[in-house]
């Protein structure tokens, strides 16, 4: 093994501020043994608890990127580029975000290249709005990245897609499906906080970069507790009720 490489690394993205998921996943990711964390960002919006999960990411993940919703809160982005209920939520969590926490996330790009990845909060196009959830979105970001293996995340749908030739094959990955990271691949690791795919579990990746392997996993938390820090906060009521359905 090469000295400082990274070989098992548990991907991360999309928390949005959902403590209870976050704790559940890092608790699978400890016993799966990894090297390294990655968080993909969008680490806080939409939930009840940021400055737990920025305390947390912070500690915890050896690679963070900003998203869109982390960049709102800071003030970075205009908040008139969300719906209502995101707005509602970032102008919240703006309200009660700690300097600590302001400044982890102040600190991050929405891009990476480490360890022969390339990591996009988004895409290689726009790293920080654009949505791969086309084979042409796909294929432009493949096509821009250099590295084998690209991750995003930003849709939070999880996706195993690969190049093959000129085409872009592959699609969805619900919990359980591994590949084997042969020639070019695009990864979404799905939503820590609030998966879109219709599992309303949380999701993270394990990846083997060594064996040249990739494990998608869910794990179920308690989607109430955090339902009810977001009633006791006044967050949108329609932000936790698309929790339990995982869209
Ligand atoms: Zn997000």
């Amino acid at each position: 093994m090469v000295a400082g490489l990274a070989m098992r690394v548990a991907v991360i993205s999309d928390i949005h501020a959902n403590y209870h998921a976050l704790e559940t996943v890092l608790a699978e990711i400890d016993a799966a043994r990894v090297d390294v964390v990655w968080c993909l960002g969008d680490t806080v919006g939409y939930g009840p608890r940021p400055n737990d999960c920025c305390e947390t990411v912070k500690s915890r993940a050896e690679q963070s990127l900003v998203g869109n919703h982390d960049l709102v809160v800071l003030g970075e982005l205009a908040v008139s580029d969300f719906n209502d209920e995101a707005a509602a939520a970032a102008t919240w969590t703006a309200s009660v975000l700690t300097e600590q926490s302001r400044a982890f996330l102040a600190g991050l790009e929405p891009c990476a290249s480490l360890d022969g990845v390339e990591l996009f909060h988004a895409s290689a196009r726009d790293p920080v709005w654009e949505y791969v959830l086309t084979e042409e979105a796909a294929h432009a970001t493949l096509e821009l990245a250099e590295a084998p293996l690209v991750l995003v995340g930003h849709s939070h749908v999880a996706l195993a897609l690969a190049l093959d030739g000129e085409t872009v094959a592959g699609g969805l990955a619900p919990g359980g499906t591994e590949v084997q990271l042969s020639g070019r691949w695009l990864l979404n690791p799905g939503s820590v906080g609030q998966p879109r795919d219709g599992d309303p579990r949380a999701a993270w990746l394990l990846l083997d970069l060594q064996r040249r392997f990739a494990a998608f996993h869910r794990v179920a938390y308690p989607i109430e507790k955090t339902q009810s820090e977001m009633r006791e906060r006044r967050l949108p009521p329609a932000l936790a009720a698309r929790l339990e359905r995982g869209e």
